[in-house]
Parts: C-alpha cells; sequence; structure tokens
C-alpha cells in the first residue's frame, strides 16, 4: 500500500518536475525572476539574510565532508537557491530523525537531505516541488543468494532509522525483522560483519558506500522509486513560494541538472 503510494507521489511530483508547475513555476524568463526576487523580498528565516539549511552530512553524493566543509548535491542546489534569494547559506548538520522537527520548531529555515516526500511527512511540514528522484536499492554481499525484495522475507534487514527504507523495510517485512542504525553506513558495516542480511537505501549513497566497502553490491532491481525535495515549514508559505521559483529558474536555465550531473555519473 505504502509503495503504490509513493509511486503516486512519484508520478505527481515527476509531473511537476517535467512541466515546472507549482506555486513558483513560471518559466517564462524574466517574469519567473521577477516573482522571485519579489517573493524573496517577503521572507522571514530564523536569522536575517540568512537561510539555514538542516541536513544530515553522512549521505554522499548528497551530503558529505570534505575536510571540515559539507559539500555534495543538496549543498550546491540549497547555495544556488540561497544565492538567487539574496541570503547566505548556512548549514547545520545532524541526525537525520532530527530533520523535520529543526525545522518545525524554528531552528533551521530548510531540510535538505535528499529527503523522500512522503504522505506521512506532509502531516506535518511542506515539501517544495521535487528536484531529484531516488530509489530504494537493497545491499547485499556478493555471495549472498537474495536477488530481489521477495527473497527478503525472513531475513535481517539493516536500514537508517527513520527514513523510507526504514518505514518501508518494517510495513513489508515486519519491525522485528529490521535493525535499525543513526547512519547509513553504520547499516552498511553492520551487513559487511554479517549482523544483518541485508541493507535497503536509498541508490546513490548505496553506490558510494559499496564502492568504499569490500564484498558487497548493490541490487539491479529497484526498491522503491522516490522524489526529494526540500521540507519548510507550514508557517513558512513565504520561503516555500520563494523556494519554489528558485527551484524552477535552476531548472530552466540548466544549473540543477548540471550539479546533479557533476555527482552522478549515468549507469
Ligand atoms: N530518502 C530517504 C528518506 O527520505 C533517506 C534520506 C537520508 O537518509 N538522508 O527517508
Amino acid at each position: 500500500m505504502k509503495r503504490i503510494l509513493a509511486l503516486v507521489l512519484t508520478v505527481i511530483m515527476g509531473a511537476a518536475l517535467l512541466t515546472g508547475c507549482g506555486s513558483g513555476g513560471a518559466s517564462s524568463g524574466g517574469n519567473a525572476e521577477q516573482s522571485t526576487k519579489e517573493a524573496a523580498a517577503d521572507i522571514k528565516t530564523v536569522t536575517d539574510g540568512v537561510l539555514t539549511m538542516a541536513t544530515n552530512a553522512y549521505f554522499p553524493p548528497y551530503e558529505y565532508y570534505e575536510g571540515s566543509e559539507i559539500v555534495g548535491i543538496d549543498a550546491e542546489i540549497a547555495k544556488a537557491v540561497a544565492d538567487k534569494l539574496g541570503l547566505e547559506l548556512q548549514i547545520q548538520d545532524m541526525e537525520f530523525d532530527s530533520i523535520i522537527t529543526a525545522v518545525q520548531t524554528g531552528k533551521a529555515d530548510m531540510g535538505l537531505a535528499g529527503m523522500t516526500v512522503t504522505e506521512e511527512r506532509l502531516k506535518n511540514i511542506n515539501f517544495s516541488d521535487s528536484y531529484a528522484t531516488g530509489i530504494q536499492a537493497i545491499v547485499v554481499k556478493e555471495d549472498s543468494d537474495i536477488t530481489g525484495p521477495d527473497d527478503l522475507k525472513g531475513k535481517k534487514i539493516g536500514v537508517q532509522l527513520s527514513t523510507t527504507g526504514d518505514i518501508y523495510a518494517c510495513g513489508d517485512f515486519g519491525e522485528e525483522n529490521v535493525e535499525k542504525y543513526n547512519k547509513g553506513n553504520d547499516a552498511i558495516l553492520a551487513l559487511a560483519s554479517d549482523k544483518v542480511d541485508a541493507v535497503i537505501i536509498d541508490n546513490e549513497p548505496a553506490k558510494s558506500y559499496v564502492a568504499a566497502t569490500k564484498g558487497l553490491k548493490v541490487l539491479d532491481t529497484e526498491y522503491v522509486q522516490e522524489e526529494y525535495a526540500a521540507c519548510i515549514s507550514k508557517d513558512n508559505e513565504a520561503l516555500l513560494t520563494a523556494v519554489n521559483g528558485a527551484l524552477a529558474e535552476l531548472k530552466a536555465d540548466g544549473t540543477l541538472q548540471a550539479i546533479l550531473d557533476k555527482y552522478i555519473q549515468a549507469d
């Protein structure tokens, strides 16, 4: 059922992505930029002149540390959005599980964390238009006999706490079979040391973790397809409108695709 919902959302958000529709979606050059600038004038942020982004910086290639700096797709998109809105970007690193609360309680302006749009999350928070597609993938040991979701029944599955991988795995295979870790890579390390039989996690981080850990592989089967978007408080409609306007411009001028292409190689 959840997977059907995710699919429906994917189709809706995908259509929004393609047509650039949504509140700030006018893609007619000058007018769009004008309206984004006008929207930006009304924005209230946690700190004046600053766009504070909450993330969990252990999710390559979307966010990760390079030295002491947080880099990646989300960091670059947030910087491009902040530039459009005339704001300075500041990034706060926290557990993935804390991001929505931080945005709801006014500690951050938006969460950008490879976060999937779900019906459940939409009850508590707004999401911007989607900026990328995600896939929940299955990671196993190279010699595993698990070849797809059907083989996961009765197996121990590792996930990152409160992610969609966690939610789907509990729904499909039973909470008692799911081991939850704070960081995605901790789930991967548990797999490498045979504490779990498989890990359900977003495809791009999966590829990057597997490249860094011996003896693991990502299955070709896609478990669930999803849409990533920025989460913004339901009390800050002005910011939502402004971020959607900025995203529409970044889609229209090719910046968004260039950022994605810089970090994600076509298979
Ligand atoms: N896309 C997943 C989710 O939204 C995982 C995101 C993450 O771990 N940063 O739940």
